[in-house]
């Protein structure tokens, strides 16, 4: 099948920020659904840790720039649009200089307002979207970052740190010799032969960039590349160990913290995680150390200007995205609950794509920092890859954006199997990877132009082949 596909560049032309110019406000909302609400998985039964959508306001001379992330799995097609309008409207900017991001919790709410209103038409919204609340978070967020702008404070200088996360990251993906993937180690692994396989491609540090005021530090953003689940499906709402990690820094620091993922797409525990509840605390505690360690060692630079730029690109659909299976499925009340969603979501992407809607890939220059602002469930493969094509950058990455994508393998990764790269997991097509390559490329102005994602996949592996 012909699938239109576009990319259609958009270059910022606003001349630079002055660091002179710069503030920056905070907010943060509770984001917790009420008792009976749907979970990703299961109705909610108990908040057992509050959820928080929380964010900064850059202001200056030049319109704001919005980063906000929620404690959710992930925001979808037209409620990622609500989100970034109703902010972008707060603070009186462009919806292309707001990004929303999630941390991608389990025990937490999804929120695809388009698949919920695919599955309205028959009745079933309500049993996946609590969608009165989703939109209550919204409003009162944009309330919140429109009470930021206003009390920005004027930023003197900005600090970097970076740590390395002890025991926390693996791959989920190992490979037999033949290259192919042989076993997923999912995010809590019970079997002990598989949590002693290697760890496998991830990134194990963790970068800190923190905004100076006059009376010490204004606020903390930390990135760092993992799933963030350490047990789920207990029907009790909560940030999971990363954002017990960042709230713990907030409380003992004092100093607003906003933590992203990064490109945890193919990154889970799993190789540290039993799922044993007790083990929870003590992921959060070594994501927290790194945080500290980059916290306190944080090197203060000058600032010399911020830049925002930003590419939109026409997403390549997955060829198994067919639209009147997808929307049988969703009208045959003898799916599977699981499944019926699964298909509303599928749909929506794909109708939204179709309707030439695009992705948003987005970059923040602040002097030799440039942090980039990625789509969906992207492999790390892209995050390694985007640090060495501008290795004179001190390069950060946020992923899990706009989740209508759901997994963003890179091209090698499509052909060695996999629940990531499988048809229930992905919504795009293996040349995604050539689509975002070439938008990191123009956004980070890349020294080398040669590197892909995949160079990083790894080919083969140890274990022996599938029978
Ligand atoms: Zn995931």
């Amino acid at each position: 099948m012909y699938r239109l596909f576009l990319f259609v560049a958009m270059s910022s032309i606003l001349p630079n920020w002055l660091y002179a110019d710069l503030r920056l406000g905070v907010f943060e909302v509770d984001a917790t659904p009420a008792i009976g609400s749907p979970l990703a998985y299961d109705p909610m039964r108990e908040a057992t840790l509050p959820l928080s959508c929380r964010g900064v306001v850059l202001t200056g001379e030049q319109q704001p720039i919005v980063i906000c992330c929620v404690d959710w799995l992930g925001i979808a097609n037209d409620s990622a649009d609500l989100f970034r309008n109703t902010l972008a409207q707060a603070v009186n900017t462009s919806v292309n200089r707001v990004v929303v991001h999630t941390l991608h919790q389990h025990d937490a709410p999804r929120c695809d307002l388009t698949a919920a209103k695919i599955l309205g038409e028959y009745g079933q919204a309500a049993a996946h979207y609590d969608v009165p609340f989703i939109k209550d978070v919204v409003s009162r967020a944009g309330l919140a970052a429109a009470q930021a702008a206003k009390e920005a404070q004027t930023v003197t200088s900005i600090s970097t740190g970076v740590a390395t996360v002890e025991n926390v990251a693996s791959n989920r993906r190992l490979l037999g010799p033949d290259g192919k993937v042989h076993t997923t180690r999912y995010t809590a692994c019970k079997d002990p032969a598989i949590r002693d396989l290697p760890v496998g491609v991830i990134d194990p540090q963790l970068k800190l960039l923190a905004f100076e005021g006059t009376r010490g530090p204004i606020a903390a953003i930390t990135f760092y590349a993992t799933h963030p689940q350490s047990y789920y499906r207990t029907g009790g709402a909560n940030p999971d160990f990363p954002g017990m990690a960042r709230n713990s820094r907030q409380s003992s620091s004092g100093v607003f913290h906003l933590h992203l993922n990064g490109a945890g797409g193919n990154i889970g525990a799993g190789k540290y995680n039993d799922g044993s509840h007790e083990n929870r605390q003590v992921l959060a505690e070594r994501v927290a150390a790194a945080m500290k360690l980059a916290f306190d060692n944080r090197q203060t630079s000058q600032l010399e200007s911020v830049d925002w730029s930003f590419r939109e690109l026409v997403a390549p659909l997955a060829e198994h995205l067919n639209e009147a299976e997808l929307t049988a499925a969703v009208a045959d009340d003898s799916t599977p609950y699981a499944l019926r969603g699964h298909a509303a979501e599928k749909l929506a992407f794909l109708q939204r794509t179709n309707a030439g809607i695009q992705l948003q890939v987005s970059r923040l220059r602040i002097g030799a920092n440039q942090i980039l602002f990625m789509p969906g469930e992207l492999f790390v493969e892209y995050q390694l890859a985007a640090q060495h094509m501008a290795p004179d950058s001190n390069v950060m990455l946020a992923a899990y954006g706009e989740y209508g994508t759901q997994y963003i393998g890179t091209r090698v990764a499509y052909d060695q199997g996999g629940y990531e790269t499988s048809d229930r997991a992905t919504n795009v097509s293996p040349r995604i990877e050539g689509v975002l390559t070439e938008a990191m490329r123009d956004l980070l102005a890349a020294s080398d132009r040669r590197l892909l994602p995949s160079d990083y996949t790894e080919r083969t592996g140890a274990l022996p082949k599938r029978d």
